[in-house]
């Protein structure tokens, strides 16, 4: 059994079906899910409805809830997601970040060391707490700066990331302090399935689907290293299987970016696959807007210590990932209604009492 925090959110919810696959159900998984407005329990109805995931609705800041958790299901592993993850609202309302990122990865942190203090010898050994964490705590590069590796100092920019260094931080300490078996992944943006549709990628195929403006930042040019999110999620599996415990992997698709590409490689699959009735080219949608204050300019990774020491690289270039992403939105409109109208609330209420 494993726990995983965030489990119903992007790439929590993309590892539990991955999870699931890979392992052909052998090994089930618990979700801890808060279900914040990016937490959508439809995301893994699947595996909640094959019981190969069950499915526990409570804040990772809540010691009692995490302590329960942990006491019922005895984890051999806990891979914690669990984050407020949106750079922009943490930019309007911090608030949250530090309370879920730092108060919640601190709490997650000593109730595992209590529970993990009490196992055998051998249980304690081969236990691991893995970190899910972010290259922006590393700041920004410009054009020429080399790629960040494991060994880059941190600079975090915005509140978001800020908050991710503190959780990084903290579980850095708790292996050097406490000896706690932890792995940490520092890992670049991801895109795929079940993207929720604030972030840019999700963003711009539904609204031009829809012929609605596409909002660029700035001049465009700010470059991002994408990865696609099953990607990712085999990274963490193979992270967690051979990872050396205190150790950190960053995870990087080798995918360098400038998002206004992204946004006209987007514009030519739609033109492609869905053109559009009045025949005009979905780019003559783009529009560009004041950009965010402290944008990172650049984001890379250099990812030969994941590729030498783990042997895992990614499968798929942004050319396909990027395809499969559209073609998916294409074909999943239920699901983006239910996350625009918020219906899997009425799902939530009925089998989890409601918020
Ligand atoms: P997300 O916002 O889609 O999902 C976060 C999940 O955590 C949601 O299901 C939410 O309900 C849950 N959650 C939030 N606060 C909680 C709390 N206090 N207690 C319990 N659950 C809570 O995020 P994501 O994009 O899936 O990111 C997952 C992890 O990966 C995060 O730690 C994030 O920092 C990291 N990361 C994401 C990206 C990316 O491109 N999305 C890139 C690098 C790192």
């Amino acid at each position: 059994m494993i726990l995983i925090t965030g489990g119903a959110g992007f790439i929590g919810g993309n590892f539990v079906h991955h999870w699931c696959e890979r392992q052909a159900g052998a090994e089930p998984v618990v979700v801890f899910d808060k279900l914040t407005y990016a937490g959508n329990p439809h995301t893994i109805a699947p595996q909640l409805k094959s019981g190969q995931a069950t499915l526990i609705q409570a804040d990772i800041a809540d010691r009692e809830a995490v302590r329960q958790a942990l006491a019922q299901y005895q984890p051999r592993a806990i891979l914690h997601f669990a984050a407020e993850s949106h750079v922009d609202r943490s930019i309007h309302g911090p608030g949250e970040f530090i309370h879920t990122n730092m108060v919640g990865t601190f709490s997650l942190l000593e109730e595992t060391r209590a529970y993990w203090s009490a196992m055998s010898e051998a249980d304690k050994a081969a236990f691991r707490f893995l970190h899910v964490s972010t290259d922006e705590v590393y700041g920004s590069l410009s054009d020429t700066d080399p790629a960040f590796s494991e060994t880059t100092a941190y600079a975090p920019n915005s509140p978001y990331s800020a908050s991710k260094a503190g959780s990084d931080h903290l579980v850095r300490a708790y292996h050097h302090t406490y000896g706690l078996p932890t792995l940490t992944t520092n890992c670049s943006n991801n895109y795929g399935p079940y993207h929720f549709p604030e972030k840019l990628i999700p963003l711009m195929i539904l609204n031009a689907l829809e012929g609605k403006p596409l909002p660029v930042y700035g001049d465009g040019l700010n470059i991002r290293d994408w990865l696609f999110v099953r990607d990712h999620c085999e990274a963490i599996c193979q992270v967690l299987e051979k990872g050396r415990s205190g150790e950190v992997y960053n995870v990087g698709g080798i995918n360098e970016i400038k998002n206004i590409d992204v946004v006209n490689t987007i514009c030519a699959i739609l033109d492609e696959l869905r053109p559009r009735a009045d025949g005009k080219p979905y780019a003559s949608l783009i529009t560009y807007v004041t950009d965010r204050p402290g944008h990172d300019r650049r984001y890379a990774i250099d990812p030969r210590k994941i590729q030498s020491e783990i042997g895992w690289t990614p499968a798929e270039t942004f050319a396909s990932g990027i395809r499969k992403t559209v073609q998916w939105f294409l074909d999943n409109t239920e699901w983006i209604d239910t996350v625009r109208s918020g219906g899997y609330r009425d799902w939530i209420a009925q089998n989890y009492g409601g918020r």
